[in-house]
């Protein structure tokens, strides 16, 4: 249940609210305030709340809502319908992800193979316009046979590539013992698709303050993926990125997954969490990567994540849809074009809180 406090409210009032619905009606009381509104949002055992009873407790109460869905804190109503946003602190400045900033670029390696490798990446595609690097230190592989990632060392070359540009950095995390030496590296902490309904996992993750990037599990469900974000809210962490790269669907003969492009809208409608678009796992081809970058920015996504190797051929994980350098310097040029026609593109975005 949502309730929506009046523009204009002094703050005193608004605590005085939220103190008083949890002691009369035993509920977590979070606030969230917008660009319009301060909202508080109930949480708990909500079915025997009396609408009417708590609209009439104060006259700065303006609406008193139920949230619907399963999923309350990720869902739209929970913020009255206002988009939230993620703020990431790089030292390139502050970052901010979500419906009313600028596109944010996301490139970097599968897998962190060696310093030169990463640094020279993480230059390239700072050149290009990248806000943060990714790279993988611990990587979930189908084959046991595979390469795993250089683990600790690898979050090591990470943080010196981040010293190198100042590019915020996204590393993946897939056991809870590591989560302490991740979250000292990453600037944000990706969730792989693998781990999509780990659960124990995400209270973890949820618990920490680190912002998480939540991936699309490759066969879950739009509610199911926003369960899993809930499970993230729920432990305290509001600072949650969705990332859809791709899905299972009948014909993987031509692309690696289903890139569903249509997530953008849907979400749209039912939560104000940021969305990002990974196209390189979404067709794993390099050569299918531009346009569906394109069609994500004409679609609305708030951010992009793709992966550019400097030798593709020699690349340790996913080279055959890792980008050259070069090609990602162009995909950005072309790229802008389309951002600057839907209003989303900065030559500084980084750096631009709102449009
Ligand atoms: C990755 O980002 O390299 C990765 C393994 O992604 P996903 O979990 O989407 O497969
Ligand atoms: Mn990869």
């Amino acid at each position: 249940m949502i309730v929506v406090i009046k523009g204009g409210t002094p703050a005193e009032e608004v605590t005085r609210i939220a103190l008083d619905l949890h002691q009369t009606w035993g509920v977590t009381v979070e606030k969230s305030v917008g660009e319009h509104k301060v909202i508080l949002g109930l949480v708990g055992d909500t079915a025997t709340l009396d609408r009417m009873q708590i609209q009439n407790s104060s006259p700065w109460i303006e609406q008193v809502l139920r949230v619907e869905k399963p999923f309350k804190r990720v869902s739209r109503e929970f913020r009255h319908g206002e988009a939230s946003s993620v703020v990431v602190s790089t030292p390139n400045g502050d970052i901010h992800f979500g419906e009313q900033h600028p596109i944010v670029l996301t490139a970097g390696p599968c897998s962190v193979e060696n310093e030169e490798m990463i640094v020279e990446t993480a230059k390239r595609v700072k050149a290009a316009g990248a806000h943060f690097l990714r790279g993988g230190a611990y990587k979930p592989r189908s084959s046991p046979y595979a390469f795993q990632g250089h683990g600790e060392s690898a979050l090591d070359l990470l943080a010196a590539a981040r010293e190198a540009t100042g590019l915020g950095i996204i590393t993946e995390l897939m056991d809870a013992a590591d989560l302490s030496v991740v979250a000292r590296t990453a600037d944000i902490i990706q969730i792989g698709a693998r781990n999509m309904q780990n659960f124990s996992l995400l209270k973890k993750v949820g618990a920490q303050g680190k912002p998480v990037l939540l991936k699309r599990g490759m066969a879950a469900t739009i509610d199911e993926w926003l369960m899993a974000a809930e499970y993230l809210l729920a432990a305290g962490n509001q600072n949650v990125i969705l990332c859809e790269r791709g899905v299972r669907t009948f014909d993987a003969k031509y692309t690696r997954n289903t890139l569903d492009l249509s997530v953008i809208p849907v979400l749209r409608t039912l939560t104000h969490l940021p969305i990002m678009i990974d196209p390189s796992h979404g067709t794993g081809k390099s050569e299918y990567v531009p346009a569906m970058a394109m069609a994500a920015i004409a679609a609305g996504t708030d951010s992009l994540m793709i992966e550019v190797h400097p030798n593709p051929a020699k690349a340790l994980s996913d080279g055959p849809q890792s980008l050259t350098p070069e090609k990602f310097d162009r995909l950005v040029q072309e790229m802008s074009v389309i951002g600057k026609i839907v209003g989303r593109w900065s030559d500084q975005p980084a750096l631009v809180s709102a449009i």
